[in-house]
């Protein structure tokens, strides 16, 4: 349920409806808007009679959300949410770009990378220190010492990283060294994981489930919003489907459709969407096309020998040719690099 009040109420006639409506055991989230005051109401509303609410002068009237997800769900916070990572925003006007290695896997990579993407425009560098493998065999990502050379590339390049957590008992060291915190595909419905990362005040990237539908990744999103953390960017990376001749197919109705139900920021990735590097130009065209707020993009300066996602990973030229790209496309929609 949410209350929108009329736009000159006293700041005290808002704190006391609110005493008012937290007496009914539910919670109250006001968000001052521009031109509105909304509260959102987290709880069960069951038992509220909106008629009783509505007779407050300073309502302008009482509306029910159907949705599950009440803190992601753009009737709680019309505006968009921007994502402030030290300064750089996601979400705004300026469009964001992270780029990097599927892994890291030297010092001498990482920092080539880092280098080559930030002088095409990158605003993030990606790259995977623990990495989720299907086969226990396959390599596992360099771990603490790939946290450690992130840093480096950080210190080299001035670019934020962002890199993926697999377990709760790493969260320290993330909110100690990470810029924003991947919670990859697999990891969507940890639902221990998210809760706790809820209670860090990190700016995470949610990357959508192999088979989650748009409500069940917003639920994820909920999970962390309703422990307290707000910062969120969702991002879409493909799902399954029959076809099997990309790796996921690319859902890019799920941007409009978040759009329209959320306020969070969204990002695609289309490295892990189709599979395939040659695939990953247009596609990151039209995920700007349709409105998404930035890409992450797998760059490796020697994708052949690449330790995990070569086949998907696009050289550092490549990248420089897209920024281009996309440049052009987000001058159309409204939107700058
Ligand atoms: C990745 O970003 O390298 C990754 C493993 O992505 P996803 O969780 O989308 O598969
Ligand atoms: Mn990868």
């Amino acid at each position: 349920m949410i209350v929108i009040l009329k736009p000159n109420t006293p700041k005290n006639e808002v704190d006391s409806l609110i005493d008012k409506i937290t007496g009914y055991g539910v919670q109250v989230n006001p968000v001052f808007g521009q031109d509105l005051i909304i509260l959102g109401l987290v709880g069960d509303t069951s038992k509220i009679d909106p008629t009783q609410i509505e007779a407050n002068h300073n309502v302008e009237k009482v509306m029910h959300v159907a949705e599950p997800f009440k803190k992601a769900n753009k009737m709680f916070h019309p505006e968009p949410t921007i994502v402030d990572v030290n300064g750089t925003r996601v979400g705004g006007k300026k469009l964001a770009l992270m780029a990097g290695p599927c892994s890291v896997e030297s010092e001498a990579q990482i920092i080539e990378v880092a280098k080559a993407v930030k002088a095409s425009g990158a605003n993030f560098l990606r790259g995977g220190a623990f990495k989720p493998r299907t086969s226990p065999y396959a390599f596992q990502g360099l771990k603490y010492k790939g946290l450690e050379l992130l840093k480096e590339a950080r210190e080299a390049t001035g670019l934020p990283i962002v890199t993926e957590i697999m377990s709760p008992f790493d969260i320290d060291t993330f909110v100690r060294d990470v810029d924003v915190i991947q919670v990859g595909a697999r990891n969507m419905q940890n639902f221990d994981l998210l809760r706790l990362l809820g209670q860090t005040r990190k700016p995470i990237l949610l990357k959508r489930g192999l088979s989650a539908t748009i409500e069940e990744w917003l639920m994820s999103a909920e999970y962390i919003m309703a422990s307290g953390n707000e910062q969120i960017i969702l991002c879409e990376r493909g799902i399954r489907t029959f076809e099997t001749y990309t790796r996921n197919t690319l859902d890019l109705s799920s941007i409009v459709a978040v759009k329209q139900l959320s306020h969070l920021p969204i990002v695609v990735d289309p490295s892990h969407a189709t599979g395939k590097w040659w695939m990953v130009e247009p596609l990151a065209r039209a995920a700007i096309a349709v409105g998404a707020d930035g890409l992450i993009i797998e760059v490796h300066n020697d994708p052949a020998h690449a330790l995990c996602d070569g086949n998907q990973s696009i050289k550092p030229n490549v990248f420089d040719d897209l920024v281009g790209q996309i440049k052009q496309i987000a001058s159309v929609v409204g939107r700058e690099v």
